[in-house]
């Protein structure tokens, strides 16, 4: 039976050890990093990753608002915000929850941060940065996943690391961030064709497609690592991964579960960047 990474325990350690490193920026600077968050629409599942964001700033001494617009906000209205927030000194990260309603262009909104406080590493020039090795913010999700491999002493280089999604919030940084610790990262995709075979010769298999339990113990190779990102809700209302997580426990070396795998890590990992963007704020 795999060795079970325990994302819930790693994010708790390492919120402690950030509040610890909050503490010391505060009295070392007067400065308190702050982070705005934005939710347009009443999407459920948004509003509790809000709120998750919102304790989790509190709970190492983050300073955080929350802006919570109504459905038919105007594209123009968004922006303006934006570019209030952009211009506010007591504000170190902007985050705009995502998904907007389908009347608002994301890129734009995106493109509109100011690329010092994106958080979220998703603007096009912090994308540029980490394509080049040289940056400030990691986007939160696959920051997660490197994170937990650190911390469970899971060697990267010269691993075949299959990484399966290629959206530019997970798959694509996901593959670029294993390939800076030296990884051989095959990127699979829906058009992929005999993803059973590529996934089989992975040593570590990170899925993030968005499918209930995707991942067979027959696509895994005996003694790969296998990181869940997926989060996918049930018929009953339960959460499930991308991996059939009972039948690849049996063959993997280590695996996350869903949840209390990569999730709490992502909270942890915009928690980090938005010290490190109140960091910068004062160079
Ligand atoms: P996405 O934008 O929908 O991308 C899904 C990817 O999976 C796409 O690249 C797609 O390929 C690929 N795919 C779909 N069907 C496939 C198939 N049959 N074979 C191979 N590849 C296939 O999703 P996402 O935003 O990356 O999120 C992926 C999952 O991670 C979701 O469950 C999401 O909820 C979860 N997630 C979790 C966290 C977290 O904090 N843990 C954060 C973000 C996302 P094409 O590009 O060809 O369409």
């Amino acid at each position: 039976m795999a060795i079970i990474i325990d994302g819930k325990a790693t994010s708790l350690a390492m919120k402690e050890e950030l509040k610890g490193k909050i503490d010391a920026f505060i009295s070392q600077t007067g400065v308190t990093p702050g982070l705005a968050v934005i939710i347009v629409g009443n999407n459920p599942a948004s509003a509790v990753y809000v709120r998750n964001k919102e304790n989790a700033c509190a709970a190492v001494g983050i300073h955080s608002e929350t802006f919570r617009l109504a459905e038919e906000t105007t594209e123009e209205e968004l922006l303006a915000l934006v570019r209030k927030l952009n211009a506010d000194e007591a504000i170190h990260g902007i985050l705009v929850q995502l998904p907007l309603p389908s009347h608002i262009s994301e890129e734009k909104v995106i493109a509109s941060i100011s690329p010092k406080k994106d958080v979220d590493a998703f603007h096009a020039e912090n994308v540029g940065h980490i394509m080049i090795g040289n940056y400030h913010f990691l986007p939160c999700t696959p920051a997660g996943v490197m994170a937990l491999l650190e911390r469970y002493g899971i060697e990267v280089a010269g691993k075949h690391c299959v990484v399966i999604g290629r959206s530019n919030i997970v798959g694509k940084p996901q593959a670029m961030l294993l390939l800076e610790k030296n990884g051989t990262v095959t990127v699979c995709h829906s058009k992929t064709k005999n993803l059973a075979d590529i996934t089989r010769q992975a040593d570590i298999l990170v899925a993030a497609v968005g499918r209930a339990r995707f991942v067979r113990a027959d696509m895994v190779k005996d003694g790969a690592v296998v990181i869940d990102v997926g989060i996918n809700r049930l018929a009953d209302g339960t959460l499930c991964g991308d991996v059939d997580f009972e039948a690849v426990k049996e063959k993997a070396y280590a695996i996350t579960p869903v949840p209390g795998g990569v999730g709490p890590m992502t909270v942890t990992m915009l928690l980090y960047n938005t010290l490190t963007a109140a960091k910068e704020s004062l160079k």
